[in-house]
């Protein structure tokens, strides 16, 4: 290894030398550009293939180092190579450098460099100065990958923990879920669930739709000119004329429907289309754009006002997702024996039925819901969305669901059902590029495109996610109905002198001085389970406090 040791006062001439030197040792395909060459192309050697311990600790003057980045070698990135870390943090504070364009200028050899400097930028701008030191990591990580297609001003990365639930069949195929998440128990919890489906002999899926959508809002000279236009749209002609454009931009896309509707003179269409393994967003957006084309061709006073006008309805919740559906809409069922409700779930087939009516259906009907019919698929569903590298803001639609639960089987068994209109997911694409992501795509066997059905993959996926909601919806159901249960057990069967005090006082009231509501109704013959029963701190309480939802 070469050591150099820096001269006291450090000029052009010697990084020249250096250079010179540098080179006659390099393979002729690494030998540095000239200085004064014009060439801005090809792919720059990295700084250790110039100088193994070069450029050292020591910051030069800022006119020095504007010097070796102005009239140093080309690429810049060659030139930013000869200058250590505080000396192209000074070059950025001097406004050479913009900070958001560090990795266009370092170059890809040097995305880590490019982080840690922008790390340092920021962090001493900030009030607080605390990024560059903090607990953010920012080494060892893939930033070719983020480069250019998911984050840019890049200072580190998030880790969230990775759990796995289950393993969960799923028609037939035994998945393990995986969870990113910082809610404790939700994993558990999840767990619990597949456990007590899968004793039921698993979940059965179904897929009744599959289709991205888009809805852009056009403007139109006149109210007729809006209708005449709707009109052409639903035509055979008009539709042929727009399903060709839009599919010219994709061999994945391809267009499903048109569903339009009239405000005044603004004009919205919502197309539906297949985006294969991708989520779709990129793709239909590109095709939509095509399709609106040819529709100016035939109405030239149109104006696009934008290519999203919230009728697609991205991120946002609506009725129209719901009603219509967006990305895939899976039905998933399972029934899970009696002895399993009991046993594993510590609850009734009676109970979980008649609670799941009077919270996710009637409870959510009483607070006007739209698909929140469900007690927490947003929990299952996020956790699942960030593991894979999913959009985690389409939550918002992709978690609505409605979980229904009857007995079944002369009401030995319970047949739970969820029905998810909207699981928007992909496995190309987006977040899926990331390395960590893929790997978890790879343990569920749907990473990238399917090699033979294009679709397949990302389907496969939203079964998983619908299958995954379901056990949460059963464990945290039974936990709520068990919970219960452990509160009437007791206030009305344990021994009033063993029963230790309730660790908050109960709020007096006018009544305090007559017997309690509901040892009155247990009394009379009537429910003990009420919601009045008082709460006597248990192990099964704290752990339900969680997730409560
Ligand atoms: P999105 O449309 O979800 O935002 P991207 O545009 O990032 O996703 O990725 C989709 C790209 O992946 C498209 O350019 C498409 O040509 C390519 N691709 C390759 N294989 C597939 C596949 N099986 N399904 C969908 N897209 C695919």
């Amino acid at each position: 290894m070469h050591t150099f040791v820096r001269p006291s006062t450090f000029t052009l001439a010697d990084v020249d030398r250096k250079l010179n030197a540098a080179k006659l040792s390099l393979p002729k395909a690494q030998q540095l550009t000239p200085p004064d060459s014009s060439s801005e192309g090809g792919s720059s050697p990295s700084e250790a293939d110039y100088f193994p311990e070069f450029p050292s600790e020591e910051v030069r003057p800022l006119d020095q180092c504007i010097a070796i980045f102005e009239k140093g070698p080309r690429p810049a990135s060659a030139s930013l190579a000869l200058l250590n870390d505080e000396e192209v943090i000074q070059l950025a504070d001097a406004g050479k450098i913009a900070a958001y364009a560090l990795e266009k200028l370092l170059g890809m050899d040097a995305l880590e460099r490019a982080v840690r400097i922008r790390r340092a930028l920021i962090s001493r701008a900030s009030s607080t100065q605390t990024l560059e030191s903090s607990a953010i990591p920012h080494e060892s990580y893939d930033y070719s990958r983020v480069l250019g297609a998911c984050c840019e001003n890049v200072v580190g990365y998030i880790p969230i923990p990775l759990g796995v639930a289950g393993p969960l069949k799923v028609d037939g195929v035994s998945y393990p879920i995986p969870m990113a998440t910082a809610e404790g128990t939700l994993v558990a919890s999840t767990s619990r669930g597949c456990k007590a489906l899968n004793a039921g002999g698993g979940v059965t899926t179904v897929l009744t739709a599959d289709g991205m959508t888009r809805g852009p809002a056009i403007d139109f000279p006149s109210l007729v000119q809006a209708g005449q236009a709707k009109a052409w749209i639903e035509s055979e002609e008009g539709y042929s004329a727009l399903r060709t454009a839009f599919e010219s931009t994709s061999r994945f896309a391809k267009l499903k429907s048109l569903k339009t509707a009239l405000a005044g003179r603004t004009l919205y269409i919502r197309f539906t289309t297949a985006t294969g393994d991708a989520m779709g967003m990129n793709m239909i957006s590109k095709g939509t754009e095509k399709a609106l084309d040819a529709l100016q061709k035939r109405f030239p006073g149109m104006v696009i006002l934008a290519l999203s006008g919230n009728y697609c309805t991205d991120k946002k919740p609506a009725a129209i997702n719901w009603i219509e559906g967006r990305g895939k809409s899976v039905v998933a069922e399972a029934v899970v024996p009696g002895h399993v409700v009991k046993n594993v779930l510590k609850t009734t087939v009676q109970d979980l039925c008649n609670l799941n009516i009077k919270k996710n259906l009637i409870g959510s009907a009483m607070a006007g819901s739209i698909g929140g019919f469900n007690a927490h698929a947003a929990n299952i569903l996020t956790a699942i969305f960030l593991a894979t590298g999913q959009d985690p803001a389409q939550n918002v639609e992709s978690s609505m669901c409605m979980t229904l639960m009857e007995p079944t089987n002369d009401g030995e068994d319970l047949l739970i059902s969820v029905n998810m209109p909207c699981i928007e997911v992909g496995t190309v694409g987006g977040g899926t590029v990331l390395g960590p992501q893929q790997g978890v795509l790879d343990m569920l066997g749907v990473r990238g495109a399917h090699p033979t059905q294009p679709g397949k993959n990302a389907q496969t996926l939203a079964r998983i996610i619908a299958s995954a909601v379901m056990a949460g919806e059963l464990s945290l159901m039974s936990a709520l109905a068990a919970g219960h249960l452990i509160r009437a057990h007791m206030a009305h069967n344990r021994s009033q002198v063993n029963t230790p005090a309730p660790s908050a006082p109960v709020t007096p009231g006018p009544q305090s001085n007559t017997v309690p509501a509901q040892l009155a109704r247990s009394n009379s013959g009537r429910s003990p389970f009420s919601p009045l029963t008082p709460l006597t701190p248990s192990m099964s309480q704290l752990s339900l406090s969680k997730l409560r939802r």
